[in-house]
């Protein structure tokens, strides 16, 4: 299913490749760049390294960097569990930069960074790469005539450094200016670093949680959404380290409050037009963004296992934490899964789009893209309809009245996620059968290490490990 279009690495592909590694290294070379960091995020959203020092980027570039395919297996805890395809220590994988992408770490002086698509020794795409698997969800959907823009929004939490224990770096009150002045040279700092390597930010605010804080970046095509969202993620983490402070993406970092959210946007144009508003449907919903979005509402109980990959992403789903515990959309609706986002008045044929609220930090932001890509691309192919939108905060309306206008609180547990995930043929076939097979197996497995801890245990493995 993977990799319909990606081009397999053959001499000709790998001198290409070559010749791109050595013309960046140039310019790296002048701005004393010493080793290129590559990166790619594994099924339990932790962003895994390997680097390279300048010299060898040319190599790397052309023949790729190894590294195991047992690193699919890997857990929260960094245990390794034993999976249908994942979790063997025989094999090697390639890990090769996509240049296209080359970025100099701004809070990393002498550093630069690279996402990497996962090859095997064969010059194939290793079928478990996730980020081939957003490229193809996204070629998919270019074959239909619909390209998608869609962005990351980014919620952290920041503490003092020096400690395991969560102890805010600031404490002002939720959204309050106290904040920023309390973390001013930090806050100017991120938007330096993130400015400097041509993150185009739309906002950054104080958030509601203890020493929480959020960006919101410019939507993209799904693959460099993706690339941004683990750009911007190691960024703020290089700022704080270097401001005494340690940096939190886990969905959850104290047992009480709210958590932090990985919402992300989705937008659909067809020949540079949006279709995401003047036409006939719900709110000047077009049909085709009308089926796209019943597309991903109908199969967010499986995509959750996705989304809210960890044990402690179901301490943060929770009703009334504006993290969308319910399947259902609205617009505006900040307590529903789905959010439409039409924009001010006047704007809304550039600024219209879709935003899935329940999905958290922890999540891998290149199978997210796939898999709201596919479950969207299968609403446009079914014609799938919307429901009734919601206007109230669905905990506020009785279990009766839920249950008649078909409003479902998603999946409670990663176990109860991984079983929906397993049972949807469209997710799992676009997936494939290996991909597909190890996330459940992953997420099983992490159940397995949870089951008999407590809230705060579950806390405290997570808090620091995203
Ligand atoms: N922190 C909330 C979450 O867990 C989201 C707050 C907001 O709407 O931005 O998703
Ligand atoms: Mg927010």
């Amino acid at each position: 299913m993977i990799a319909e279009t990606y081009p397999m690495l053959n001499s000709q592909e790998r001198k290409r490749r070559a010749a791109q590694a050595h013309s960046s290294a140039e310019t790296l070379t002048s701005h004393d760049i010493v080793g290129v960091a590559v990166t790619w995020v594994d099924n339990s959203g932790i962003a895994r390294v390997k680097s390279v020092p300048l010299a060898k980027l040319e190599h790397a570039a052309a023949w790729g960097i190894g590294a195991t395919p047992a690193f699919d297996a890997f857990l929260i805890d960094d245990s390794i569990m034993s999976g249908r395809y994942a979790g063997s220590p025989v094999g090697d994988l390639r890990l090769h930069p996509d240049l296209s992408r080359l970025t100099l770490l701004a809070a990393q002086p002498g550093w630069a960074w690279a996402p990497a698509d996962r090859y095997t020794q064969d010059g194939d795409v290793h079928p478990q790469c996730a980020r081939t698997l957003a490229r193809t969800m996204a070629e998919r959907l270019r074959s239909k005539g619909l390209e998608a823009a869609m962005a990351f929004e980014v919620e952290w939490t920041v503490g003092r450094a020096g400690t395991d224990a969560f102890e805010p770096a600031c404490s002002g009150p939720a959204y309050g200016m106290t904040r920023l002045v309390e973390l001013s040279d930090y806050s100017r700092d991120v938007l330096i670093a993130l400015a400097a390597e041509g993150v185009v930010v739309d906002q950054f605010h104080p958030e509601y949680g203890a020493g929480q804080l959020e960006v919101s970046v410019a939507a993209e095509d799904p693959v460099s959404a993706a690339d941004t969202s683990v750009l911007v993620r190691e960024t703020i983490r290089a700022v704080g380290m270097s401001h005494g402070l340690r940096t939190s993406f886990s969905p959850k970092v104290l047992t009480e409050g709210v958590g932090n959210g990985g919402h992300v946007h989705v937008s659909l144009r067809r020949d540079g037009s949006s279709v995401m508003s003047g036409g006939e449907g719900q709110f000047g919903l077009t049909d085709e963004a009308s089926s796209f979005t019943a597309g991903v509402l109908a199969r967010l109980p499986a995509l959750l296992a996705v989304g809210c990959p960890t044990t402690a992403s179901y301490l943060r789903l929770i009703p009334s934490h504006w993290a969308g515990a319910f399947v259902c959309w609205g617009r505006e609706n900040r307590e529903a899964a789905v959010r439409l986002v039409t924009g001010a008045v006047g704007s809304d044929s550039w600024a219209a789009n879709v935003e899935v609220k329940c999905f958290d930090t922890a999540a891998n932001p290149y199978l997210v893209v796939a898999g709201v890509l596919a479950a969207g691309l299968a609403g446009i192919e079914e014609g799938a309809e919307l429901p009734a939108p919601v206007d109230v905060n669905p905990a506020s309306l009785d279990e009766t009245t839920r249950a008649r206008r078909g409003i479902a609180a998603l999946p409670s547990s990663l176990s109860e996620a991984a079983d929906r995930f397993e049972a949807d043929p469209v997710l799992t076939a676009a997936f494939g059968t290996e991909l597909a097979a190890t996330i459940v197996d992953v997420r099983r497995a992490e159940v397995a290490l949870t089951v008999d801890m407590s809230p705060e245990e579950v806390v405290r493995l997570t808090r620091w490990r995203h």
